[in-house]
């Protein structure tokens, strides 16, 4: 089932691709992994997958035990500063940075590990209540802030746009944290680089590649559904 789907996906990234007049290159496919076993991982591993996203520290330090150490993880979820530490050797990005004081943590960790750690800055960008992230309005003040602390890298955006059947409602979103990426690139931050563009889900990671995203998170239509809402 997991190499069908990977498959399919594959496809479809091409064609999403194609209709931008962008390379396939340009677009990485993380495997959102969260609840799911070993195994299965296991089985994407097998595929050529590389890339695996997380929503859980302690997932992640389960599961990269069992697993190939040449895997990149991927914290996607809410981080809380307290679990930093048992990230900060191997994660290879992180999606998840809202706040000045998460990044404080982080720095603080990545100084004591000798590691310069990239991150994204998580936008909010459909204002909603239930989700983590910055507003858009603030993004670039707080990407100014972190940059100043000398062990993060920002490298780019990373937004969860709502949850609708038909991806072109969130089409406006995705041009959205587009343009915000531009506006705060034009503004010559030291540290900051806005490369990475982490949008898009199973739903709608067509519309987000059209769209520019750079990285897809792709959980459900990978591994299938999982028991319970959990982002
Ligand atoms: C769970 C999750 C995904 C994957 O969602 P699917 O709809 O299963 O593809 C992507 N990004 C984040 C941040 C998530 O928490």
């Amino acid at each position: 089932m997991i190499a069908e789907n990977l498959k399919q996906i594959e496809e479809n990234i091409q064609k999403a691709c194609q209709n931008a007049g962008r390379k396939r290159e340009e677009v990485t496919l993380i495997a959102v992994s969260k609840t799911k076993p070993v195994s299965m991982l296991s089985e994407a591993y097998g595929c050529g997958i590389r890339n695996f996203g997380e929503n859980k520290v302690q997932e992640i330090c389960q599961k990269r035990e069992e697993l190939p150490g040449d895997i990149n993880w991927h914290m996607i979820g809410h981080l809380q500063r307290n679990k930093v530490k048992y990230i900060i050797q191997d994660v290879a990005l992180i999606h998840s940075v809202d706040t000045y004081r998460l990044a404080e943590e982080i720095n603080i960790q990545a100084k004591k590990s000798k590691r310069i750690v990239p991150i994204l800055i998580e936008v909010n960008i459909a204002s909603e209540e239930t989700k983590f992230g910055i507003p858009a309005e603030e993004a670039a003040q707080l990407a100014e802030e972190i940059s100043k602390l000398d062990a993060l890298r920002i490298k780019g955006l990373m937004a969860i746009a709502p949850y609708v059947e038909n991806p072109e409602n969130n089409r406006h979103y995705f041009r959205k944290i587009r343009e915000l990426s531009v506006d705060i690139a034009r503004q010559n931050i030291d540290n900051v680089t806005m490369g990475v563009l982490s949008m898009g889900m199973t739903n709608d990671y067509t519309t987000a590649i059209e769209e520019g995203a750079t990285i897809v998170r792709v959980g459900t239509g990978i591994f299938g559904a999982r028991l319970k809402i959990n982002y």
